[in-house]
């Protein structure tokens, strides 16, 4: 009885699966279609910068307007694009984008844009950014490119190679999410970064967990001798603003400052209607 109960199970947990992985082809496919039909748009997050206190830049986040669900989370089609490698072509349409809109705004912020593992197994990734940064007029010293430790796992050689040759350009590279994955110290000296982006999730554990501002500390103490200034992601309370500030933390980004919105070239816009 307790086999066949089992098998019923077994059952449920196919069909379940068998939805899943449905979804999963479909949204694959609607994927593909994603940029010709314009179903593709950046938020703008706010980055403040401790020491000018004001916001000194703003990092691109990719959502997708899927025609039937509504706003889809990067964090659930990222993955999708990266098993179908459609990433690479969306990766260039983020990139293009960000950069033109960038240069429409009236403040000279920095723009931060996420790069995909993937898109460093191209081996046009350095010509495709100076290409973007070209056609768009933008500053290279105003593009930061956010990368987290998995893109360091393969052709490392030729990684450093790529990422000297864009720091050469002008453009900031910033190690995203440290502190969780491997978190190497031998990468934060093999590849040249200019910025280390501590995981949110330290951030959340701040107030309660002693363990959590200890760790905190000792990145930006890492980052302090390796010249790389420490920005802290996902501040969302006067409190962890107060103890990142402490520690000495230079950059700061997170709801407590602003939500990912349409960023500042369409504020201006409107203020720009709203004048007349
Ligand atoms: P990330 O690069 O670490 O981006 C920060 C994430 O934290 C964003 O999630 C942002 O909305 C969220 N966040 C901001 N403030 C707070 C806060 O105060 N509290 C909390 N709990 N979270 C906050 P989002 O927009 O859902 O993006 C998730 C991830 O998707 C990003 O993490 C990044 O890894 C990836 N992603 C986003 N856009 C792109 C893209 O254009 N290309 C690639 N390859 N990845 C992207
Ligand atoms: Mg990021
Ligand atoms: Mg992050
Ligand atoms: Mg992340």
């Amino acid at each position: 009885r307790a086999k066949r109960e089992g098998r019923g199970n077994a059952c449920f947990f196919d069909a379940e699966m068998d939805k899943a992985a449905r979804l999963r082809r479909q949204l694959e496919n609607d994927l593909r279609q994603a940029i010709l039909r314009k179903q593709l748009y950046l938020d703008y997050q706010p980055i403040y910068d401790v020491g000018s206190d004001s916001v000194s830049g703003y990092e691109a986040l990719l959502r997708w307007r899927h025609p039937d669900r509504g706003v889809i989370e990067p964090e659930t089609f990222i993955p999708i694009a990266e098993e179908s490698g459609s990433i690479v072509a969306i990766g260039e349409w983020v990139l293009e984008q960000a950069c033109q809109e960038a240069v429409r705004w009236r403040e000279p912020a920095s723009v931060a844009v996420n790069l995909s593992p993937l898109q460093f197994m191209i081996p046009t990734l350095y010509d495709q950014i100076e290409s973007i940064l070209r056609k768009t007029g933008l500053d290279p010293r105003r593009l930061e490119l956010e990368i987290t430790e998995a893109a360091l796992m393969r052709e490392r050689t030729a990684v450093i190679a790529t990422l000297q040759r864009l720091h050469r350009l002008g453009v900031r590279v910033v190690m995203d999410d440290f502190g969780t994955g491997f978190s190497s110290l031998s990468n934060l000296r093999a590849f040249p970064f200019d910025k280390i982006k501590v995981d949110r999730s330290f951030t959340g554990a701040l107030e309660h967990d002693p363990a959590a501002r200890s760790i905190v500390r000792a990145i930006i103490g890492l980052g302090h001798s390796l010249n790389m200034p420490v920005v802290t992601e996902g501040v969302e309370t006067e409190l962890q603003r107060r103890i990142v500030i402490e520690e000495g933390c230079a950059q700061l980004q997170g709801i407590f400052f602003g939500k990912p919105d349409v960023g500042p070239s369409q504020l201006f816009a409107d203020m720009d209607r709203a004048a007349g």
